[in-house]
């Protein structure tokens, strides 16, 4: 029998009714002749709420009793899930991540998966019975501690759990109809794709579009294992992560969608002196910190003063450790000073066809400019274009691209659904 591994995000399990709905399809999934294992990710809001439980205790919990935490709200769900399949006649046994065989480094927070011994799903499989397993979890190889593997990485689980099983797709189960033209929450016009490619999909989860996990993405081209999103709430037929030459290029469609970011923040030192290292030794103390970052733009010289300004963006969180960093390293440098804005935002057009169009840019600036959006950086891949914006403007720069992309879906009964609607 084939393997079919199906994720099922917070939305889809945010209470009883919806845990029991999960179940009904886990096991038609089953009655289809498929042996079928289950990554849940937690109910609704849980792991937000737990994370807020923690901040009332303590300001800094520590990293490893943080991901004790959080992980309880993937046992929880995945404890209801097998009762309610059990509770239809089927056999079910849920798994933490740990006994699931999920192996990881032992960066609490942001753990990356560096084995998979799936051993006891591969015995509950040959038992007959369905394996759900706790998504965003593991344990360390080195300090036998569980681990959390970074939000929403729930989708990385179930994408490296399906390659190791060998599954024949990995279905990800959301509250709408697959991966869209733009955030349907901002766009009821959006349009639902049929197949995007992965590079473009990589592109818009690197961007901020949320319906897959980064590494989910990464995982599944990697270990060549399809990816098909899709809806808890219907029964459509959802959206396709393909290999490149066979995505919406294909269809002739030049772009693919309009992602967004409001999870970013800018810091500027301004007043560089302009000689040979010091950006050198600016970043480097950036990657000391462990600081991920995004957008890099630095300005050429004024003549006059022979100072330079180097702007970066970099996540929001990272925020506080990157300007104590920066800050301690003032006086070597000798910049004037440093500036940190975290009301921005990234907006960004993604599409493998503006490889082979000219003036795509162009039109993307042009209908920023028409709906009367300031851009402040600018960046650019072969297969997209980004830009830092204020904030407050983000959903009418998204709307403005989107339209004169001509994406929207203007048909009465089309554009999108969104069913559930949790996740702050
Ligand atoms: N529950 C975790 C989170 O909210 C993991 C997930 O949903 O994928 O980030
Ligand atoms: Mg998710």
């Amino acid at each position: 029998m084939s393997i079919v591994v199906q994720k099922y995000g917070g939305s889809s399990v945010a209470d009883a009714a919806g845990i029991k709905r999960v179940a009904q399809r886990i096991v038609a999934t089953r009655k289809k002749g498929h042996d079928v294992v289950v990554v849940v990710s937690a109910m609704g809001d849980t792991t937000d709420e737990l994370r807020d439980l923690a901040q009332q205790v303590t300001p800094i919990p520590p990293p490893r009793e943080l991901d004790m935490l959080l992980t309880a709200g993937e046992r929880i769900s995945m404890a209801l899930v097998a009762m309610a399949i059990n509770q239809l006649g089927y056999q079910a046994r849920s798994f933490t991540g740990s006994q699931a065989g999920v192996i990881t480094d032992s960066a609490h927070g942001r753990a990356k998966i560096i084995d998979i011994t799936p051993g006891r799903i591969e015995q509950a499989i040959q038992a007959g019975d369905i394996a759900i397993v706790a998504g965003f979890q593991g344990v360390s190889q080195d300090t036998k501690d569980v681990t959390t593997l970074g939000r929403g990485a729930s989708d990385t689980t179930a994408v490296a759990l399906a390659a190791a099983l060998g599954a024949e797709v990995c279905e990800i189960y959301s509250d709408v109809d697959g991966v869209f033209t733009a955030d349907p929450r901002i766009v009821p016009k959006a349009r639902k794709l049929d197949r995007v490619s992965t590079e473009e999909m990589l592109e818009m989860a690197a961007n901020g579009a949320k319906i897959l996990h980064l590494r989910c993405v990464e995982y599944g081209r990697r270990h060549n294992m399809p990816i098909h999103v899709r809806s808890t709430f219907s029964q459509k037929e959802g959206t396709w992560i393909v290999p490149e030459q066979q995505g919406a290029a294909m269809e002739d469609a030049i772009i693919s969608g309009v992602a967004h970011d409001k999870s970013q923040a800018k810091i500027t030192v301004v007043g560089v002196p302009d000689k040979v290292g010091e950006a050198a030794r600016i970043f480097e103390t950036l990657a000391t910190s462990a600081v991920n970052l995004d957008m890099v733009v630095q300005n050429v010289s004024a003549a006059a003063t022979g100072r330079t300004d180097i702007s970066f963006t970099l996540p929001r969180e990272d925020g506080q450790t990157a300007v104590t960093a920066l800050a301690a390293l003032q006086e070597q440098v000798g910049f004037d000073k440093l500036l940190y804005d975290d009301q921005i935002g990234k907006v960004s057009l993604i599409g493998a066809g503006m490889k082979s169009h000219p003036g795509i840019t162009a039109k993307f600036f042009a209908s920023l400019a028409a709906a009367g959006v300031n851009l402040e950086m600018i960046s650019t891949s072969e297969i997209r274009i980004s830009v830092v914006i204020d904030e407050t403007q983000i959903e009418d720069a998204v709307r403005a691209a989107h339209t004169a992309f001509d994406l929207d879906d203007n048909d009465p009964d089309g554009g999108a659904v969104v069913y559930a609607g949790t996740g702050r």
